[in-house]
């Protein structure tokens, strides 16, 4: 090569990437033709659809063209009475009488039903939440069929599970779910609930109540008795309403730490028992000797796939030092080829978010990481012109006390910090108000066993992240909330136990 030329190379740290557009996958989106949306829906009370007493419904939409869906009713105090009337009812009259074998067999039935539907709920979960059809068709919907499966195998083996003890139902329990996971929430509340013998009054959340709405018509179809299941949809009101209704014995709440305290303050001096499922801020923690690639992959998984809509994202990303650069690098370079758009398309990695209100607390994080000065990364990829989207974004050299490592964003943004040892990096992580979730990579068994014994947090994934299992107890520490939903331990919220 001549002299001259060798001079005009430059050097730079920088790298450009550019997405190639001529690799597109061609799209491949599911079909909206296979899932039955009714243009209104009523409340689903003692086995029937009712009219509202409030005489009001709001509408939900699709967050990915801001389109109508539907419209649902709302729930009312008058609605909800009416609803936990006929939970007390069926709970006397035919559910705790019910040999437990027979409530097994209904808890069978919707498990397969869901199966059956499994196509169907998934397209909706989409439409409704914004979440990529692969999240929905390969985890949401068959996790909630799974979770029913489960606890229809415990209803009649409720003796061993609590061997020596006597297991009573507690009654009517009340269950408010939130719009991340739509139809596993509602799952993870029914289930156990059903097979200890008690009998629910539900509240889906008032973005995405559709999932739900169709878990009431397979309940219906199924022939479980009338007044077992109820779904009310609704806003706070309607929440709160469950919640100070005098005759509601227990409470199952999944949502924010705010409304958790809330809650929490209501019923203090009530018999009603409680469980709570709150926010998170998740720590994963990746050492030098963990396997890199496979690192990266479980923190796209953690925190990208799902928009961050997950209460156990691995939003705070802690790595060692001496890796850090080749990390940072890789986590940058993988974020530029994920795939932003229709929830449906089955290429798609990051969906929509799921509410306006949600975006704009994304874009406040967003704009507090720059003002406090990080370096934001964020991925060059093309958005949508309508609907509510927001791009894979990293932001790194985070301080510990930095607010977009403290506080919960629920969005496709990660913030990275580094350490150099195990017991700063547990300080480190433990350091927040919640303990959810954490994920540990490091190729040493020892090492993994050293710290989670250390960490504050009711689940820590180890060379892996967010993998969930019906026998496996899942919720939080500190302000993430008490009690466990999942496995054994999830029967244990709704029986009391007597010798
Ligand atoms: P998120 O931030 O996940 O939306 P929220 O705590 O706001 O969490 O909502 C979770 C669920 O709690 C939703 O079903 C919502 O309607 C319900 N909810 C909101 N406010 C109240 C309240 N004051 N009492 C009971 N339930 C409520």
């Amino acid at each position: 090569m001549p002299a001259t030329k060798k001079k005009n190379v430059k050097k730079s740290n920088t790298i450009k990437l550019k997405f190639d557009t001529s690799w597109n996958y061609a799209p491949a989106p599911e079909s909206k033709s296979a899932a039955t949306i009714k243009k209104q829906y009523d409340l689903f009370i003692n086995g029937e659809w009712v009219k509202p007493l409030s005489h009001k419904y709001f509408d939900t939409s699709d967050p990915a063209n801001e389109e109508k869906l539907s419209e649902v009713a709302e729930a009312n105090a008058a609605d909800v009475d009416r609803a936990v009337k006929a939970a007390r009812n069926a709970y006397e009259k035919v559910w705790k009488k019910m040999p437990a074998k027979e409530r097994a067999k209904y808890i069978f039935r919707i498990a397969r039903m869901v199966q059956e539907r499994a196509r169907e709920l998934a397209i909706i979960e989409s439409m409704d939440g914004g979440k990529p059809i692969r999240e929905s068709r390969d985890f949401d919907i068959p996790t909630a069929a799974n979770h029913f499966f489960y606890y229809a195998g415990w209803a009649d083996k409720l003796d061993y599970a609590f061997p020596n003890r006597n297991t009573n139902p507690l009654g009517v329990a009340g269950q408010i779910i939130p719009w991340n996971f739509p139809l596993l929430m509602a799952a993870w509340k029914i289930a156990p609930a059903l097979a200890t013998g008690n009998t629910v009054v539900l509240k889906p959340a008032e973005t995405t109540p559709l999932t739900a709405l169709k878990l009431a018509e397979i309940i219906q179809e199924s022939g479980l008795p009338e007044g077992v299941v109820n779904i009310v949809s609704g806003g706070g009101a309607t929440g709160a309403a469950i919640v100070n209704h005098p005759d509601i014995n227990k409470i199952a709440f999944t949502g924010s730490t705010e409304v958790g305290k809330l809650i929490q303050k209501s019923i203090a001096g009530t018999n009603k028992k409680i469980t709570l499922e709150l926010g998170g801020k998740a720590a994963n923690i990746i050492f030098e000797d963990a396997p890199i690639d496979q690192a990266v992959e479980g923190v796209i998984n953690g925190v990208y796939f799902n928009q961050g809509h997950v209460c156990c994202a691995g939003s705070r990303l802690y790595i060692q030092e001496s890796v850090a650069p080749e990390l940072i690098r890789k986590l940058r370079d993988r974020i530029e080829t994920l795939i932003v758009g229709d929830p449906l398309d089955k290429n798609t990695d990051i969906g929509a978010i799921n509410s306006k209100q949600q975006l704009d607390t994304i874009r406040r994080y967003l704009k507090i990481g720059k003002e406090e000065g990080y370096e934001m990364y964020e991925s060059s990829c093309p958005l949508p012109a309508k609907g509510y989207w927001c791009r894979p974004t990293i932001f790194t050299d985070v301080a510990q006390s930095a607010r977009i490592a403290q506080e919960e964003i629920f969005g496709p943004v990660l913030a990275i910090l580094t350490f150099r040892t195990d017991d700063e990096v547990i300080q480190k992580a433990n350091n927040t108000p919640y303990g959810l979730s954490a994920g540990v990579w490091t190729d040493k068994g020892s090492k993994i066993f050293n710290l989670t014994k250390r960490m504050r947090a009711g689940v820590i994934w180890a060379n892996t992240f967010n993998k969930f299992d019906p026998s496996s107890p899942f919720g939080g520490y500190k302000e993430s909330g008490f009690g466990r939903e999942g496995g054994l331990h999830g029967l244990l919220p709704y029986v009391n136990l007597s010798h």
